[in-house]
């Protein structure tokens, strides 16, 4: 395993990660999380991601558990939590100073741990200003509860928004960003955000990057019984896999398919891969609904070695979807 700086931060964060969106509560339990994160932390993982709304909190719970059967020492992980949708009253939710403080304390209580190593911001909330977000996440890091706070899914202009009162005000500003990427969405990490990146030196902890099990090829020719799209309240996945778009982007994992037998290499390896060939991907989240997925995918990492600049451009050829460089850039 590989470890990168986490943007500029001096945080070392595992390339590979592993989360618990879907996945726990849904389909693992104690048990399993357990076994699966001692799969991914004796491979070299060493951060593990949730939010609050993951199973309306009891992923966290689950993660909890498994953290303190696994009793490792506390400075050899990392932790995270997401706020923004916590319950359905209005003080439940988004990214007040009150609920970013009850969010927190929440958190901390279900992963059983004293502080959060990375907290984000799940969504921006235009509803509450920015400069009263990054003052809570400034208080939670100088109490010691979160060491670092970051963004998912902000705008680079929100992003630079909270920099900007950050630096203003002498505060801390958001180290990362959690954003989607993967080889069939990637306008926001490789072009919206070159000039957050370059300016904040931000890094990303990213997510889905094999769009939630398209990129393994699994639903080239059907919706296969037990897969993610057939879960319960994920019929949104199927309904996306089955609409025009989903059939276009199909059709290149098709092709991605053939081209990964020829190279010899697993797909979703290829695919995971491919988000690591980018050096503002500081960490790759792996989810997985069991332990053989998880540590085929674990062996991602190790491909790249394999796999030369003739193969990528083949590989860039069947995307067909490398964003247009920004002229003002
Ligand atoms: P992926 O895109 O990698 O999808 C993972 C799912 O794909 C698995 O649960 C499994 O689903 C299927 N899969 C994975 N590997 C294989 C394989 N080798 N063969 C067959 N099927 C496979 O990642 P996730 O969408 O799970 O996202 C990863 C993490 O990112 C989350 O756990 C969460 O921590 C974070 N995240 C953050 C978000 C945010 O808004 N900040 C949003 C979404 C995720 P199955 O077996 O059920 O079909």
């Amino acid at each position: 395993m590989q470890y990168r700086n986490l943007g500029r931060s001096g945080l070392k964060v595992s390339e590979l990660s592993f989360g618990a969106w879907v996945t726990f509560a849904n389909q693992l339990e104690v048990k399993q999380a357990i076994e699966l994160m001692a799969l991914a932390y004796d491979a070299g993982v060493n951060f593990f991601d949730n939010a609050e709304t993951y199973a309306d909190g009891i992923a966290e719970q689950i993660m909890g558990k498994a953290l303190r059967k696994l009793s490792w020492p506390r400075d050899s992980y990392l932790v995270s939590s997401k706020v923004f949708w916590g319950g359905r009253l209005p003080t439940q939710r988004g990214l007040s100073r009150k609920h970013i403080h009850d969010a927190c304390h929440a958190a901390l209580k279900r992963l059983q741990v004293d502080y959060l190593d990375m907290f984000f911001c799940h969504r921006p909330d235009h509803e509450t200003p920015i400069a009263e977000t990054v003052r809570a996440m400034n208080t939670l890091i100088e109490q010691g509860k979160v060491l670092y706070w970051g963004t998912s899914e902000w705008s680079a202009e929100e992003i630079t928004a909270a920099w900007g009162i950050a630096e203003r005000y002498n505060l801390i500003g958001p180290t990362m960003e959690q954003p989607q990427y993967n080889m069939l969405h990637r306008e926001r990490v490789e072009k919206e955000y070159l000039p957050v990146f370059k300016r904040f030196g931000l890094g990303t902890t990213i997510w889905s990057p094999l769009a939630s099990g398209v990129l393994t090829g699994k639903y080239n020719d059907a919706i296969p019984l037990g897969s993610r799209a057939t879960l319960p309240d994920y019929e949104w996945l199927q309904k996306r896999i089955q609409s025009e778009d989903g059939e276009k982007k199909l059709e290149k994992v098709r092709a991605l398919v053939e081209l990964a037998l020829q190279f010899e290499i697993p797909l979703p390896q290829l695919a995971i891969a491919w988000c690591l060939r980018n050096d503002d991907v500081s960490t790759a989240i792996l989810g997985a609904s069991n332990k053989e997925q998880l540590s085929a995918n674990l062996a991602s990492a190790k491909r790249l070695s394999e796999i030369d600049a003739a193969s990528w451009i083949k590989v860039e050829e069947i995307l067909a979807n490398k964003p247009e460089p920004d002229p003002l850039f």
